[in-house]
């Protein structure tokens, strides 16, 4: 979840070793692991996240995202099938 949204839901051992969600890799990159993380990450997420009384319009992750587009700004993602779990990202 970000911000009061589910931004993917699926099984959890999917999900673990293959998260779709920008979001979901970037918490996964940082869990702490005995041999290094399982989830690597090729971006930075920067910024904090912002208020739950004023978020962003669009995708809620947009303001953090590094994969974030145009349309990221004015189209709400929903959940959609990816791989066989539900993701809200227009680019997963
Ligand atoms: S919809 Fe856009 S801003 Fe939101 S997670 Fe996907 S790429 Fe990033």
């Amino acid at each position: 979840m970000y911000l009061g949204t589910i931004v993917e839901l699926g099984d959890t051992a999917a999900v673990f070793e293959t998260p779709r969600h920008p979001y979901t890799r970037s918490l996964l990159a940082a869990v702490p692991r005995i041999g290094g993380p399982r989830v690597t990450l090729d971006f930075a997420l920067e910024g904090e996240p912002p208020s739950p009384r004023d978020v962003p319009s669009g995708c809620r992750f947009r303001t953090r995202c590094p994969l974030v587009q145009d349309v990221c700004a004015v189209e709400e993602p929903r959940l959609r099938e990816v791989d066989g779990r539900a993701v809200a990202c227009h680019f997963a």
